[in-house]
């Protein structure tokens, strides 16, 4: 195996998406015209070249799709996606194993990355593995979220390392998988049912699974 760093998706990644919907419904619910926007606004944003400021352009959509002004668009945004969402996904439950075998591959000797299209904020303490990290970054700040290239050129270029020596782990095939072996690096699928000819290298739905392919000669 020649898996030096192995990086990771957060959302529906470290946790599973379902982890979150009992707690997020009444946030559904309440900001649902809000949340459908946001989330059109995300899927555009992705295909605009050059974004330029990202949270501005990003402001700019979302006030476009709701008819209000650019500052209160940010200002909701911050509120309602970042803060309240974050607060949300924060007291999910990590799938089982996900914990040990990260601490399984950091003992291995494996860097470990975190590259989320989200703010990370706390997220990663408050799930009680915030010391593991060589590398963590949110596609926001490196200005283009996935599948775009530059969130995977910025992890290969922190670590100095080729893209094939990077394994990236994520749960959404279009973004994630894609997106990594488009740039020449691995990539892991969490997910209980792969798609017919997957490009990924590796599937799992049980995190054991993976700490054993990276650790077995
Ligand atoms: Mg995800």
């Amino acid at each position: 195996m020649r898996v030096k760093v192995v990086a990771f998706d957060v959302d529906g990644t470290l946790y599973p998406n379902s982890a979150v919907y009992v707690r997020a419904l009444p946030f559904l619910l309440r900001n649902l015209s809000a949340v459908r926007a946001f989330a059109r606004v995300r899927k555009d944003i992705r295909k605009i070249r050059p974004v330029g400021d990202f949270r501005r352009t990003q402001a700019e959509l979302f006030a476009a799709r709701r008819g209000i002004s650019p500052e209160a668009a940010e200002m909701l945004i911050e509120s309602v996606f970042y803060r309240r969402w974050d607060a949300i996904t924060r007291k999910a439950r990590l799938f089982p194993h996900a914990r040990e075998t990260l601490a399984r591959l950091k003992g291995a000797g494996f860097r470990l990355a975190a590259l989320s299209d989200f703010p990370l904020s706390a997220k990663l303490e408050a799930w009680g593995i915030g010391g593991l990290w060589d590398y963590r970054r949110s596609c926001e700040d490196i200005g283009y979220l996935k599948p775009n290239p530059e969130p995977f050129r910025d992890l290969a270029g922190f670590f100095a390392a080729p893209p094939g020596e990077i394994l990236y782990v994520g749960n959404n095939y279009a973004y994630d998988i894609v997106g990594a072996k488009n740039q020449g690096l691995m990539a892991a699928h969490v997910t209980r049912h792969a798609p017919p000819a997957s490009r990924a290298d590796f599937s799992f739905s049980d995190f054991r699974r993976l700490g054993d392919w990276l650790t077995e000669e």
